[in-house]
């Protein structure tokens, strides 16, 4: 999401105040009779200073994108990284202050008009007070505003055309090895909350069909019994993303995590998200076939198995891929 640079609240005074002493200053070099010109000038002065300040504050919420028209997963991501109420909160606040400043500038410009010209300029000043008291109320809010600015950078960009599978299964497993196999180019990495070597996504086109494939370190790949609540909601933003879950499950079990643990972990998946799950059996290399191996493999609908360091069968799953992108389940938004 681009915010555009956050000014501080002197640095908004500075630049009103800047651009009202040169509108002054305009007044003064122009024909305007001189029984007139001081009370002239100190109009020009607020008129301008109420100007600037206002387009500085709009500038900044024109150019903020709007939560409530962004992606059921971005405003998951938000919440979950600056919080969408406060985030709300501090643009309404901004406006507020739009408003107050416009009355200022109502409130003034008629005050100086009634004023003998020797007040003129107390008029100015005590209407500048009441600019930069209105800007010192928002002064917590720009600096939120920054705080969110810093935030969201690196926000992961999503294809939401693309078919997208999202990959889970322990560490070690072998997901990232099997992402770049079927991605050509070098998966892309973004910040996502709580993972803390980011998002991956990496992106394949098949018969003219965009997908997109993402790996999410720290998220998927551990008892969803052990996350907090933030971290649950940092996972189900991915299910606004999913159209398949891909559950690596690595036979050889040489990641040190039993199978039994990788099965309790794909029945709390299964829960948890309502998105098609293919199930993989990985690191099938490393394995004779054996009964113990065959019954977790009984267990679960025809998995396929693979071999992601070898390459090997990764073709079955990209045609399982196109399986559900053909027709029995359409992409989600
Ligand atoms: P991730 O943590 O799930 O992303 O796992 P990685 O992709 O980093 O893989 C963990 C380790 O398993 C790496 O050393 C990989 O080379 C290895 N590995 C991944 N897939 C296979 C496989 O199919 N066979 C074998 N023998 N090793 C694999």
């Amino acid at each position: 999401m681009f915010i555009p640079t956050v000014p501080t609240p002197d640095e908004i005074l500075d630049k009103s105040f800047r651009r009202a002493k040169k509108a002054a200053d305009k007044v003064r070099t122009s024909k305007v009779p001189r029984y007139q010109m001081a009370k002239k000038t100190e109009e020009a002065r607020i008129k301008t200073a109420c100007q600037v300040t206002k387009d500085t504050l709009n500038n900044l919420l024109d150019k903020t994108p709007q939560v409530e028209q962004m992606h059921m997963f971005y405003q998951d991501y938000i919440d979950v990284m600056v919080g969408v109420d406060d985030l709300k909160k501090s643009l309404g606040a901004l406006n507020w202050a739009v408003g107050i400043v416009s009355k200022i500038e109502n409130e003034y410009v008629f005050k100086v008009r009634r004023s003998k010209s020797e007040n003129a300029a107390n008029v100015r000043r005590a209407a500048f007070g009441r600019i930069a008291s209105v800007m010192r109320q928002i002064k917590e809010e720009l600096d939120f505003l920054d705080f969110v600015k810093g935030k969201l950078r690196n926000m992961p960009t999503i294809d939401f055309e693309a078919f997208t599978l999202v990959i889970a299964g322990f560490p070690n497993v072998g997901k990232s090895t099997l992402l770049r196999q079927i991605t050509p180019a070098e998966p892309k990495v973004a910040n996502y909350p709580f993972t803390t070597h980011g998002i991956q996504i990496g992106h394949f086109e098949k018969r003219w069909k965009k997908y997109q494939i993402i790996d999410t370190p720290g998220l998927l790949d551990r008892p969803i019994r052990d996350m907090n609540n933030i971290e649950l909601r940092a996972m189900v933003a991915l299910e606004h993303l999913a159209d398949v879950i891909l559950y690596i499950f690595d036979a050889s079990e040489t990641s040190g995590y039993p199978l039994d643990a990788q099965m309790r972990l794909y029945e709390e998946i299964k829960h948890v998200f309502d998105t098609p799950i293919i199930s993989v059996f990985n690191k099938m290399d490393l394995v004779e076939n054996n009964k113990y191996l065959d019954e977790y493999i009984s267990k679960l609908n025809e998995p396929l198995m693979i071999s992601a360091s070898e390459g090997s069968g990764v073709d079955l799953i990209i045609e399982e891929l196109e399986e559900f992108n053909g027709g029995k389940k359409g992409n989600k938004d």
